[in-house]
């Protein structure tokens, strides 16, 4: 016991503690321990600051354990405690990592509607007397509502004491898996366990209540790129270089549904990008020719808040950049087959650095390292540090093997730090404060404006600029479009470079720092990226507010001016179209004041229903182009429009009319097709597949439906289930049928069939699969939303 006094007008304070003990009266396991302590200061004013640590010691004589009356528990088998982890999750964290690293149990928060991992922590007695147990089950019921769910778990373990439990060994705890459907509000959970061979050998129940929190998902429109540029691997065939197929996604997207902490990766449309030029890439320059390409999907994303994600086909050489993603932009690139590489890009959207790799021979050393992560002494240091439960088989990844998703090392998982920083940067979906009210058949969307804060969010124009700087100080622009957006991300390096807009009279409208990324400037330190050690030239991509009356654009290094350029006016651009049955044709003509027309570059826009601009190709020179009306969706009103720019200036052309929606032999599609991540159901089966079967929905443009509304029947027309997951575990061993209904939310319904085989080792595959015809809608007249 320790007193320290701040000032010393009394020589003697007095503290008195008095403990008493008794047996709880609800669980006779429990010894209840009261302190009251008192606490003297002789001046009899409360004068002087004490700090003190009370520590007890309580002696407890144990009762042997008795044979239990029938519908008792035993009491030598306890579950101590139970860990609740949707991917990673701190818990008795302290018996592995050092005290900078560890967090309160169960502190990280639960996300709704993605499915939960259970597991229970046992303390058994062998030594108790009584019949021994070889082999523990157990059980979960979960109250959701009215709603209660029995639960079984993954695994069946030889019970010990707690002391001896090893968190890193999946088969130390009892593990379970809750379907997202029962992972909604608040809902209740209760564990118990008991001797695999007789069930009425049981421990006492605990209970816990689980809250989720409401997360928003990974908003993500799919661009499939259709290679036909110069580097292919070789004996690639084109199928190998065609742009993958929608539900490539779906399969792509599997991890990120299972680490991040989201309740699903929601399709936001899908489209087909040609793209010719080099990708073949040096890992050593960053990203390398992989911006190129990014760029090009920045042109796609318009003024979107969702991520474009582009996938390469199996046959395109990258070199040795497998692929590649940019916060500032909201764009990442790919290739099929690599979920794990999908998730590391994505990371990079959400800002995520690199995990750094201290050991060259299991990862490449990143260019661009994050800093703060964590050091798991012991561990590799890209590291998860706490251990990761996947919820589709039960498994669990240990963190002395598997490795933070930002990191380069394989195979990859997620581990609280990554997870933590992403909870706040899924973007949350434009809210009523950015709501656009369709104004059909004006032309226009106007934004309906909530100004009930300082801070008001509504588009505003930008001017996206891309630029680099050589050694030397010369700039080269390149063509810059502006167009109203909502607030745009920047790079986190700052330059010593500003851009300035000025108007005609030569005032400052406007004067912007210019950022870039790290990889641009990962060499040297303390100089910036523009400063001497940096990397050369220095890419600048970045959004600018833009003010229509400025003239002229000037870069600054410092306070010395390094290059300008006249603003001129805007070209004037004229966009038509007609409806081609499969395609929208459209075209345009441009005049320019100052450059030859053949100069100009121009961006085709279409506008979506919830007011926002869309590219339907990246930037072209031509001055046509076919849109196949399958981006489009159902829209029979299109609004589209064609930024031209001579370098800076940009002018718009608008054009907005009715198309056909349907045309021959390709109807209006209503209605939604589930996809099982890894089924092709083209072709014959079988596939393998998880325990814990989760779908995605998708309607006929590659969208998902909000929260989809999934019921399982099984062959006898008995509902088995409802979400997207669904446990396999319950089906026969041998052939079964399972069918898949997503009731109508708007985006109409659809329906499946797969025959399932269970095997006799416990596989799962899918031998094939059926679409009950899904409705479609012909006659679109008047109908389409
Ligand atoms: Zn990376």
């Amino acid at each position: 016991m320790s007193f320290d006094r701040e000032d010393g007008d009394h020589e003697w304070g007095r503290l008195q503690v008095e403990l008493s003990t008794g047996i709880s009266s609800t669980d006779p396991r429990d010894v209840e321990v009261s302190a009251t302590f008192g606490l003297s200061d002789h001046s009899g004013n409360w004068d002087d600051s004490y700090s003190a640590v009370i520590q007890y010691v309580v002696l407890a004589e144990l009762d042997p354990a008795v044979p239990p009356a029938p519908g008792d528990p035993r009491g030598d088998l306890i579950v101590v405690d139970a860990e609740f982890n949707q991917a990673t999750q701190h818990f008795r964290s302290d018996k592995h990592l050092d005290a900078a690293n560890v967090f309160p149990d169960n502190s990280i928060r639960l996300i709704e509607d993605k499915p939960t991992g259970v597991r229970l922590y046992v303390d058994y007695d062998r030594n108790s007397g009584l019949a021994p147990i070889a082999a523990l089950s157990g059980d979960l019921q979960v109250t959701v509502g009215s709603f209660v769910q029995t639960i079984t778990p993954w695994n069946v373990i030889v019970p010990r004491r707690d002391t001896e439990t090893d968190r890193m060994q999946g088969g130390h705890t009892l593990n379970f898996t809750l379907p997202e459907s029962l992972c909604t509000g608040a809902i209740r959970v209760q564990a118990k366990v008991f001797d695999a061979a007789d069930p009425t050998q049981f421990s006492a129940t605990i209970e816990r209540t689980l809250t989720f929190i409401d997360g928003p998902a990974i908003p993500v429109f799919c661009v499939g790129i259709n290679y036909t540029g110069p580097d292919v691997k070789p004996g690639a065939t084109p199928a190998e270089l065609a742009a993958p197929p929608q539900p490539a996604f779906t399969t792509l997207f599997t991890f990120m549904e299972q680490i991040y902490p989201i309740p699903a990766v929601t399709q936001t449309g899908f489209m087909v990008m040609n793209y010719a030029e080099e990708i073949k890439s040096d890992i050593t320059k960053g990203c390398d020719k992989f911006s190129d390409l990014l760029d090009a999907l920045r042109d796609l994303r318009g003024d979107a808040t969702d991520f474009f994600f582009g996938l390469l086909n199996t046959g395109v050489d990258r070199g040795t950049v497998g692929g590649c993603g940019r916060e500032r932009d909201g764009v990442c690139a790919g290739v099929v087959g690599r979920g794990d590489l999908a998730g590391h890009e994505m990371g990079h959207v959400l800002g995520r650095k690199h995990a750094p790799c201290d050991n060259v021979t299991r990862c490449k050393r990143p260019i661009d390292t994050d800093d703060d992560y964590p050091d798991y002494a012991g561990y590799a240091s890209d590291s998860m540090g706490e251990p990761g439960f996947d919820t589709s088989t039960g498994a669990i990844l240990d963190p002395a093997s598997a490795f933070d998703v930002m990191g380069y090392s394989k195979p990859r998982w997620i581990g609280p730090y990554t997870y933590k920083a992403v909870m706040s940067r899924v973007p949350v979906p434009p809210g009523p404060s950015v709501q656009f009210a369709q104004a059909r058949g004006t032309g226009s969307s106007e934004p309906v404006i909530y100004d009930d804060d300082e801070w008001i969010l509504i588009k505003r124009p930008y001017l996206f600029i891309r630029l680099s700087i050589a050694r030397d100080r010369t700039v080269t622009w390149r063509t810059a479009f502006h167009f109203p957006a909502l607030p745009q991300a920047i790079d986190d390096q700052p330059t010593d470079f500003t851009i300035e807009l000025v108007d005609t009279k030569g005032n400052v409208v406007g004067s912007e720092c210019l950022f870039a990324n790290a990889s641009g400037c990962g060499c040297g330190s303390g100089c910036g990226c523009g400063g001497t050690t940096g990397k050369w030239p220095l890419a600048i991509r970045q959004a600018v507010p833009f003010d229509e009356k400025a003239a002229e654009v000037r870069v600054y290094e410092c306070d010395n001016k390094i290059w300008s350029a006249p603003i001129p006016a805007a070209p004037s651009v004229k966009l038509t179209a007609s409806d081609e049955g499969e395609f929208v044709h459209f075209c345009w003509e441009a005049e320019s004041m100052d450059a030859p027309a053949r100069s100009l570059w121009f961006v085709l826009q279409w506008q979506d229903r919830n007011g926002t601009w869309r590219g339907c190709a990246p930037r072209t020179q031509a001055t046509e182009l076919r849109v196949g009306k399958q981006l489009i969706g159902r829209q029979r009103h299109v609004v589209a429009r064609v930024l031209a720019s001579s370098g800076i200036a940009t002018g718009v052309g608008t054009w907005e009319g009715e198309i056909d929606t349907g045309y021959r032999g390709r109807p209006v599609m209503r209605g939604v097709e589930i996809q099982i991540p890894g089924v092709d159901a083209e072709t014959p089966g079988p596939w393998p597949v998880k325990p814990l079967l989760r779908v995605s929905v998708v309607d006929g443009y590659g969208r998902s439906p909000h929260r989809p509304r999934v019921r399982w029947y099984r062959d006898d027309g008995m509902q088995i289930g409802r979400g997207r997951s669904i446990d396999l575990r319950g089906l026969p061993v041998g052939m079964s049928t399972l069918r898949a209904v997503v009731l109508d939310t708007g985006a109409g319904m659809g329906e499946q069939r797969w025959r399932i085989e269970r095997t006799r080792q416990g596989a799962f595959l899918v031998q094939g699969a059926s679409t009950t015809t899904s409705p479609t809608d012909t006659t679109s007249k008047g109908k389409t939303p």
